[in-house]
């Protein structure tokens, strides 16, 4: 964020809480690093998009539309309301919002999956939803394979899953209290395909959820799935989209974006807790630019080649071989997997990633199994794989030495 100083706006907005004292001066100022203060220590991403590595960094012009949208309020509503407009235009579907995360996309999936079904208001959402209540629908259906997490999510609403796993339990599933059904896009196990599980909810005019959290790149997939006939679908905004960590989207149907829209913050409904700033809001627009002004086949080929740069600097150890390897859908970036003769060079890989991790900065790896290490690259800050590089022949090199010696 050093280029932050360079904005002029930002100057006259520090102006704006008052001409520093000669000892405030001293004690802070725009330069502040908040993570030294704070004694936080710095992590080079090397494992992916993980929540608990804060997953994605935003690039400059990301972080300069957070920045810039610091500098002033709006009304809020406004603000979500355009933004949603802008998305759905540039992503190709009806509607769209911006939610906090792609958690937050399916709660609100779900509030307006069940405001629909039983014509409630978003303040009845969970207390008068259930069996014995004043509206009963409440019931999700989703295959078994791809329960997850996230049905906490839903579960916020009041909603119960109903599991399935062939396509007659699907077809047999639906009743009357039926709201939704979700679909885990990356799951890849489960006995339904797309179009079965699309057609069979919409003769039953139930909407279906598709969570693709994770799921971009390719960068199609952001209209992809909404071309299908999902109802909603719902993206991570903190991953491969790279905006702030707690932004999401939420794309689909205007009907139902519309309802989901009446659930969330500020009104007093489900989202209220979900609230996503103006900066967040902003910043989550701008790496929608960001991304449609990227290049699937150039965004592969330079994560391949930080690999190659970190092959490169252990390929002559003992036993030393690598593969790139892809996940088909969700994370879909290459990860160095590095293999070596770990009793011929004296530490084995689960060591080396401990070694990395202890660091300063901590170098975090994707996984370390057998005699392989996974380096996953796309999260790497520009000219991290030299570091990463250098520090692994590092932890290789003397490793070898003292099991000699
Ligand atoms: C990461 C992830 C989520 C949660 O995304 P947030 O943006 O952190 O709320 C939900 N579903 C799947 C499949 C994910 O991978």
């Amino acid at each position: 964020m050093a280029s932050l100083g360079a904005l002029p706006m930002l100057g006259r907005a520090a102006d704006a809480f008052g001409a520093p004292t000669a000892t405030a001066k001293a004690k802070s100022s725009l330069d502040d690093d908040y993570y030294a203060k704070l004694n936080v220590g710095r992590v080079i991403n090397a494992r992916g998009t993980f929540t608990a590595l804060t997953a994605a960094v935003m690039p400059p012009q990301v972080q300069r539309a957070v920045a810039r949208a610091a500098l002033h309020p709006v009304h809020l509503q406004e603000l979500q309301t355009n933004a949603g407009v802008y998305i759905a235009q540039k992503l190709k579907c009806e509607a769209a919002l911006v939610s906090a995360g792609a958690s937050t996309s399916l709660t609100l999936a779900t509030a307006a999956a069940i405001q629909g079904a039983n014509g409630c208001k978003p303040p009845d959402i969970p207390i008068a939803i259930g069996p014995g209540q004043k509206y009963p629908k409440h019931e999700v259906i989703v295959q078994r394979s791809h329960r997850y997490e996230y049905d906490h999510a839903m579960y916020l609403c009041g909603a119960r899953v109903v599991e399935v796993v062939t396509l007659d339990d699907y077809k047999q599933a639906f009743g009357p209290n039926t709201v939704m059904t979700n679909f885990f896009n990356s799951s890849q196990s489960g006995k339904i395909g797309y179009q079965d599980w699309l057609d069979v909810a919409h003769q039953n005019n139930i909407p279906c959820h598709l969570d693709a959290a994770a799921d971009m790149p390719p960068i199609e997939n952001l209209w992809k799935y909404t071309g299908m006939g999902f109802d909603f679908v719902s993206f991570s905004g903190g991953k491969g989209i790279r905006g702030p960590q707690n932004a999401g989207l939420l794309l689909g149907k205007k009907k139902w974006i519309d309802l989901a829209a009446q659930n969330n913050n500020p009104n007093q409904a489900v989202g209220r807790g979900m609230k996503v700033a103006k900066e967040q809001i902003v910043g989550m627009v701008a790496a929608v630019d960001w991304v449609l002004e990227q290049n699937d086949d150039a965004m592969q080929k330079e994560w391949t080649r930080r690999g190659d740069v970190i092959w490169r600097a252990v390929k002559d150890l003992p036993g030393a071989s690598h593969t790139f390897v892809t996940e088909a859908i969700a994370n879909h970036a290459p990860i160095l997997m590095f293999t070596y003769d770990a009793d011929a060079v004296g530490i084995k890989p689960v060591e080396v990633a401990a070694k990395l991790r202890a660091q300063n900065p901590s170098i975090e790896t994707a996984s370390a199994r057998g005699n392989t290490l996974g380096i996953s690259t796309w999260m790497l800050l520009p000219g991290e794989e030299l570091i990463v590089a250098r520090e692994l022949r590092k932890v290789l090199k003397p490793a070898k030495t003292t099991a000699k010696a």
